[in-house]
């Protein structure tokens, strides 16, 4: 069978099962091991009989068994980066990517050629840490999560990606000590009475959900950062579309003299709050 009657067949299956067929195109993509531009020019060409086989095996978990693509695939892309996943990780979202492009555009603006020490607190799989040390080599990252799981995961990644950057263990800041000039968070904010979609239900609970409103780790975090912040400092939270005016609560009452910064996704939503110390912030 080729390529092309082999996605005909999972693109059947994928509508009667109301799920993605983009989902079917990049598993069987990834599974054959080619670069998008290599899979679309051999859609012709002959599907091994073994590849065939894992392929509609992979496929029907996906559809029948609600588990992500990711996880099948064992990775996902994060920043043009590829990065491990699995369980016990949550897979990395595209507003997150935004969440790093508007950590490096702040640096550029108030810390410019500066080196600095970040931390991504509740890094999961490392990738917003990770991404934003290669990104800029004069961030020096530390990235924690409480999870002993998920820092084997952010370790690999480190590792395959080659980044430099300091790992640990932590509940919150429990085990850190030191000071900061960017705190990076994009914690667990789906409200704990929040049902969600089969599909996210099979990512780690430990990275959904922050608690009856939601907001839970933002206040903590927030509670908790003083002693973690330099003079001159940011802290960058995504957050749920229904958090914005709680978090900017939280954070007039602990850094009343802060610059706060409340930007949107790309889809229209309430989703970034910037917490800026110092000078940091004073020019938005
Ligand atoms: N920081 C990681 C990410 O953004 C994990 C987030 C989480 O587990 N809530 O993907």
């Amino acid at each position: 069978m080729t390529y092309e009657a082999l996605l005909k067949i999972a693109y059947k299956k994928t509508n009667t099962h109301n799920k993605e067929e983009e989902a079917a195109k990049l598993l069987l993509m990834e599974l054959s091991n080619q670069e998008p531009h290599q899979f679309f020019t051999n859609l012709k060409s002959e599907v091994p009989k073994t590849l065939e086989i894992d392929f509609l095996n992979k496929l029907d978990q996906y559809l029948v068994s609600n588990i992500p693509v990711q996880h099948l695939i064992g990775h996902s892309y994060f920043y043009g980066y590829k990065f491990k996943v699995n369980q016990h990780v949550l897979i990395p979202r595209g507003e997150t990517e935004q969440l790093v492009e508007h950590v490096l555009y702040y640096y550029d603006k108030y810390f410019i050629d500066q080196k600095i020490i970040v931390l991504d607190l509740g890094t999961g799989s490392g990738c917003i840490g990770i991404a934003l040390s290669l990104e800029e080599e004069n961030m020096n990252v530390t990235v924690s999560d409480i999870s002993e799981e998920a820092l084997k995961v952010a370790k690999d990644n480190q590792h395959d990606l080659k980044a430099n950057v300091k790992i640990i263990q932590s509940d919150l800041f429990e085990n850190i000590s030191d000071a900061f000039d960017i705190i990076v968070s994009n914690p667990p904010y789906i409200p704990d009475t929040e049902s969600v979609q089969d599909i996210v239900s099979k990512e780690p609970k430990v990275a959904l959900y922050g608690g009856l409103l939601g907001v839970d780790f933002y206040e903590k975090i927030i509670t908790n950062s003083k002693n973690h912040l330099k003079e001159h400092s940011l802290i960058a939270f995504e957050h749920g579309f229904q958090q914005k005016q709680r978090i900017f609560e939280i954070a007039k009452k602990h850094f009343p003299n802060a610059h706060i910064v409340q930007v949107k996704d790309l889809a229209g939503k309430d989703r970034f709050t910037f917490i800026g110390l110092g000078n940091v912030l004073d020019l938005e």
